[in-house]
């Protein structure tokens, strides 16, 4: 493109609060065929909730009691989520001991001599936990489109915590807009399958990409463009970051980390999933002008 129409387009983008880094990233915006967003924090708000506590064979306080002391050694949202519900009920703290964080996974400690193991269905078959009808309450809660949060106390499962964490308000607009002008759409995801294609279905995204250890994602994004794709990354995390830097144009959402944000070639300041079909129309544009 000419340096005239990089200014303009700079310019557009800038007045939206879509921050292109360099003309290069300006540019490629207008040839990606494939957008892929991280669910949580980039089409939710990352700011999961609980819903529904089942406890089998101690009471719902008791199991809170136990989860939350593991949890507030956890930076997971997830975590600060259940430790928050935890507080509002009342429930007193009690100290946990041997934390251990499993990536993608969850956590487990030591409270009251009891070893408590909090996180997905995977970390309880890794830790042998049989879930019995546990694991029925759990699918139903997938089903509906909530994390369900498995914990087992001392190898035994013991409960369900169901969180939700709800879409942005421009996502299913957003994913339109993108679908409009031709881009495939592709969510990525941590979480499990079934909830993850069930918000995705909401959201009008027929392409998911579950259960991805944090560690994964970046592979992911090479996969697709190994099949010949142009993609785009969009992304708030430090998990994101690898993935950022390995996709045709890394996109970060504005409140994200400072390290996705340093990764990116776009910020979207507003962080509104909207701008991102915004910036490679603005990248079309920019392209158009040099003919
Ligand atoms: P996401 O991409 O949704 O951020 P992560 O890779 O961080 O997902 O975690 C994947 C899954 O592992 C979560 O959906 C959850 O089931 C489980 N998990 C991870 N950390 C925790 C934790 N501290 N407490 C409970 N569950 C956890
Ligand atoms: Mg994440």
């Amino acid at each position: 493109a000419t340096p005239t129409a990089i200014m303009i387009g700079t310019g557009l983008g800038a007045k939206r609060g879509i921050l292109f880094k360099n003309a290069i990233a300006l540019e490629t915006s207008a040839h990606i065929d494939t957008v892929v967003m991280d669910k949580t924090g980039t089409l939710t708000k990352g700011e999961p909730e609980v819903t529904d506590i089942v406890a089998d064979g101690l009471d719902e306080r008791e199991l809170l009691r136990l989860v939350a002391a593991v949890e507030r050694l956890s930076e997971h949202p997830l975590a600060d989520a259940i430790v928050r519900r935890s507080d509002e009920a009342g429930v007193p703290e009690v100290p946990a001991s041997d934390f251990q964080n499993v990536p993608g996974h969850g956590a487990i400690a030591t409270v009251d001599g009891h070893r408590v193991a909090v996180g997905n269905r995977r970390l309880m078959t890794d830790q042998g936990v049989d879930l019995g009808e546990l694991g029925a309450r759990r699918d139903e809660f997938a089903a509906g489109g909530r994390t369900a949060v498995m914990v087992a106390v001392d190898g035994r499962a013991a409960g369900v915590i169901a969180l939700a964490d709800a879409a942005r308000p421009t996502s299913v607009q957003a994913v339109a807009a993108l679908h409009d002008a031709g881009v495939e759409v592709v969510m990525l995801s941590g979480d499990n399958q079934a909830t993850a294609e069930r918000i995705a279905s909401q959201l009008g995204i027929d392409t998911v990409i579950a259960e991805v250890l944090p560690g994964d994602k970046a592979a992911k994004i090479a996969e697709l463009q190994q099949a010949g794709r142009k993609v785009a990354m969009v992304g708030d995390g430090v998990n994101d970051a690898p993935a950022l830097a390995q996709a045709d144009l890394g996109i970060a959402i504005g409140a994200g980390t400072d390290v996705a944000i340093e990764t990116a070639d776009v910020v979207l300041m507003r962080s509104d999933p909207l701008d991102v079909a915004t910036a490679m129309a603005i990248g079309r544009g920019t392209l158009r002008k040099e003919r």
